[in-house]
C-alpha cells in the first residue's frame, strides 16, 4: 500500500514547535513545566484535537493522543522538553512525527487491528528531578522519597516547579496507574552521534542502548602555596583527577574497548592561580551496553581512584548519582522496522546508542524499537542541531509503514 508522510506539513510543525522557547541566549529553552512548555503543550493539543485524535493528559504530564477504540495500543512518540540552550530536532522529531502518521492513517480512512496512540513525555531530558521524569512515571519506576528530596539542577525543589501546574507529586507518582494497555512502543530521534552521517546512510535501526553509571566524586588534598611548596610535598587535588581521567581512559580504551568514560565537569578549589588545588570535584559518566562490563568497569574505577589518592596523599570520596541499565530493544520490532526498510529500499544499519531514551524505559513494558535520523556533524543539545529533510522524510515514511505493520 502506497502511503507517505505530507513532509511540508511535518517541516512546519517542527518549525512552529522551536518558536516556543526561543532562548536569547541561543538555541530553545523549554524545560517540561515552563512557561515556553504550557505554550508548546496547548499548541500541541490544538494539533492532536485538530487531527481528529482523542486527547489527553496523565498526572505526570506525559500528552497522548489516540486513534481507534478499545484495545492494546500501539504506542509511538519521544518528547518535547529541551535541554536549556537545546536544538530544534532532539525529542521534537519524533514527537512530531507520530503526530504526522496518525494524522495520515486518519486522513487515508485506512482501518487497523489495534489502535495507535502518540505519547509525549515528560521531561526526557532530565531538567527537573534525574532524566525520563515523564516516561518513569508511566512505568510506574519512580521513588516517592527521591522525588520528595527532588530538586532540579538549577536548584529549585521540583515542588516549587510543580506549584500553580494541575500537577503534583501524587499525581506523578499515580500516572502509571491510568496508562493505556500497550503491545508496542516506536520512537524516532536523531542520532546524537555521527556514525549515520559518516557512512552516508540515512537510517539507523537501534538494537541496544547503553547502560550508564554517574557519580559525583572529590579529590581531597591540601591547598598549599604555588610558589613555596616542593612538588614532593604536595597534596594536589587536579594533578590527582587529572591522572585519573587519563588512567581511566586508559583502562576502558585498553581493556574494554567500546565502553566510554568521560569525566565533563571538573571544579577545583580554591581555584587560584598561584594555590595549588586543595579539593577536586569532579562528575564521572561511565557508560556499556554491557551490564557485567559495567559493574566490572565501575568497580575497577573505583579502585583506580582509591591506588592515586593514596600515591598522591589525597582522599577519595564518590557516590553515584544515577544509573540505568543497558537495554536490548525487541527482535520482532527490529525484524519489522528492517523489513520495512527493505521494501521501501532506504539503505539503514543497526547501530547501538550510547544516550539514553523513553523507549529504553518503556521496553521494560512492551515490545520497543527506534529508528534513528543522523544530525550534521552529530551534534545535539546544542542551538546548532541540525538535519536534513530528505532524512526526516525517510524516517518518518519508515515509522509510518512500521506503525502500520504492527498495528495491521
Ligand atoms: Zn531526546
Amino acid at each position: 500500500m502506497d502511503i507517505n508522510i505530507d513532509l511540508e506539513r511535518l517541516k512546519k510543525d517542527l518549525e512552529t514547535l522551536a518558536k516556543f522557547g526561543r532562548d536569547p541566549k541561543g538555541g530553545i529553552s523549554r524545560p517540561s513545566f515552563s512557561q515556553a512548555d504550557r505554550e508548546a503543550q496547548a499548541w500541541l493539543k490544538e494539533r492532536i484535537c485538530e487531527a481528529g485524535l482523542c486527547h489527553r493528559r496523565d498526572g505526570a504530564g506525559n500528552t497522548f493522543g489516540r486513534l481507534g477504540g478499545d484495545g492494546r495500543a500501539v504506542l509511538v512518540g519521544s518528547h518535547i522538553d529541551t535541554v536549556i540552550n537545546g536544538g530544534a530536532y532532539d525529542g521534537a522529531v519524533g514527537v512530531m512525527a507520530a503526530l504526522e502518521c496518525l494524522r495520515r492513517i486518519k486522513e487515508s480512512g485506512m482501518t487497523l487491528a489495534k489502535p495507535l496512540e502518540l505519547v509525549s513525555f515528560t521531561d526526557e531530558e532530565g531538567n527537573l528531578v534525574g532524566d525520563f521524569l515523564g516516561s518513569r512515571a508511566f512505568a510506574g519506576l519512580l521513588n516517592k522519597k527521591e522525588m520528595e528530596r527532588g530538586v532540579t539542577p538549577f536548584g529549585r525543589p521540583l515542588k516549587e516547579v510543580l506549584a500553580g501546574t494541575e500537577f503534583s507529586l501524587e499525581t506523578i507518582l499515580a500516572a502509571h496507574k491510568d496508562r493505556p494497555e500497550f503491545e508496542a512502543y516506536l520512537e524516532l530521534h536523531i542520532e546524537q552521534g555521527a556514525t549515520l552521517e559518516t557512512e552516508d546512510i540515512p537510517i539507523g535501526v537501534v538494537e541496544r542502548i547503553a547502560g550508564k553509571i554517574y557519580r559525583q566524586c572529590s579529590f581531597v588534598g591540601k591547598a598549599q602555596h604555588g610558589g613555596t611548596t616542593p612538588l614532593e610535598l604536595r597534596q594536589d587535588a587536579f594533578l590527582a583527577t587529572a591522572d585519573f581521567a587519563l588512567k581511566g581512559t586508559q583502562l576502558v580504551a585498553t581493556k574494554h574497548y567500546g565502553s566510554l568514560i568521560t569525566v565533563g565537569k571538573v571544579t577545583v578549589q580554591p581555584g587560584s592561580f598561584s594555590v595549588v588545588p586543595g579539593k577536586a570535584d569532579f562528575t564521572l559518566d561511565v557508560r556499556s551496553v554491557s551490564g557485567e562490563t559495567l559493574e566490572v568497569l565501575d568497580r575497577k574505577l573505583q579502585a583506580l581512584a582509591g591506588d592515586i589518592a593514596s600515591t598522591r596523599g589525597v582522599t577519595f570520596f564518590s557516590k553515584i548519582i544515577d544509573r540505568t541499565v543497558p537495554i536490548a530493544f525487541s527482535d520482532r520490532v527490529i525484524g519489522v522496522i528492517e523489513e520495512e526498510c527493505r521494501r521501501l529500499s532506504y539503505p539503514f544499519m543497526r547501530m547501538t546508542s550510547g544516550a539514553g531514551h523513553d523507549a529504553q524505559i518503556v521496553s521494560g513494558l512492551a515490545d520497543a524499537g527506534m529508528i534513528f535520523i543522523p544530525c550534521q556533524d552529530g551534534v545535539s543539545h546544542a542551538p546548532d542541531e541540525m538535519i536534513r529533510w530528505e532524512d526526516l522524510e525517510m524516517g518518518a515514511n519508515l515509522l509510518l509503514r512500521a506503525l502500520i505493520h504492527l498495528a495491521g
